[in-house]
C-alpha cells in the first residue's frame, strides 16, 4: 500500500496548492493599446474557467480594413491572426494570417462596437466558433483540428520567412486535403 511521507510527529502535510495568478500576464501587449474605460472589449481580468477543450474562433472585423481574426487558444490566452480575406474553407486556399497580441480568453465570445478613435475602431462579429486540437506545435508550425461551423478539419499555420525588412509576423493559413496532403494547392476542382 503507498503510503504518503509524514513528519515527525505523524501528521501527513497537506499538499499544497498552487495559487494560479488572476492576471493573465501576457496580455501586456494587448492593454497597452487600448483604454478599457472606453472600449466594450474585455480587458483579461478574469480568468476563465478551464475548459476541457480548445477554443477556436473567427471574428470579423470590420475595422478600417475588413479582416478576420483567427485566435486559438493556448493555455491562459488566445493566439491570434488577422486574416486579410476570407478564411479558407477548402483545401487548396491559402491565406495570409499575420501574428497579432494574445487577446485574453473572454475575447473569444466579443462581438460588439470598438468606438472611433479606439484601437481597433469598428465592428467585431463572431464569423466561426468551435473547439480545436493540436496535433502538431512548434515555434513557426501549428497543425490543428477545427471543429467550427464553417472551417472543419485538419488545418496548418505556418510561419513564413521574412524578406529583407519585413516584419517576422506572416504566416500561411490554409486546409489539409482529407487524404492529409499538404494543400491541393495545384489541384483543380
Ligand atoms: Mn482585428
Amino acid at each position: 500500500m503507498a503510503s504518503r511521507k509524514t513528519d515527525v510527529k505523524g501528521v501527513i502535510p497537506r499538499p499544497k496548492r498552487e495559487r494560479r495568478t488572476p492576471l493573465c500576464s501576457n496580455l501586456s501587449g494587448y492593454r497597452r493599446k487600448r483604454d478599457f474605460e472606453r472600449t466594450p472589449e474585455p480587458s483579461g481580468a478574469r480568468l476563465s474557467k478551464k475548459e476541457p477543450r480548445l477554443l477556436y474562433v473567427i471574428q470579423r472585423h470590420q475595422a478600417s480594413r475588413l479582416h478576420y481574426d483567427l485566435r486559438l487558444q493556448e493555455g491562459s490566452v488566445l493566439k491570434s491572426w488577422a486574416v486579410p480575406k476570407t478564411p479558407p474553407e477548402k483545401a487548396g486556399e491559402r491565406r495570409l494570417a499575420v501574428e497579432v497580441e494574445d487577446h485574453p480568453l473572454d475575447y473569444g465570445a466579443f462581438e460588439g462596437t470598438i468606438p472611433e478613435g479606439e484601437y481597433g475602431a469598428g465592428t467585431v462579429k463572431i464569423w466561426d466558433k468551435g473547439t480545436y486540437e493540436l496535433l502538431e506545435a512548434g515555434p513557426s508550425k501549428r497543425l490543428v483540428s477545427i471543429q467550427g461551423r464553417r472551417l472543419k478539419g485538419t488545418y496548418v499555420l505556418v510561419k513564413l520567412r521574412p524578406g529583407e525588412g519585413e516584419k517576422d509576423k506572416n504566416w500561411l493559413f490554409f486546409k489539409m486535403k482529407d487524404d492529409g496532403t499538404e494543400t491541393g494547392r495545384r489541384e483543380k476542382a
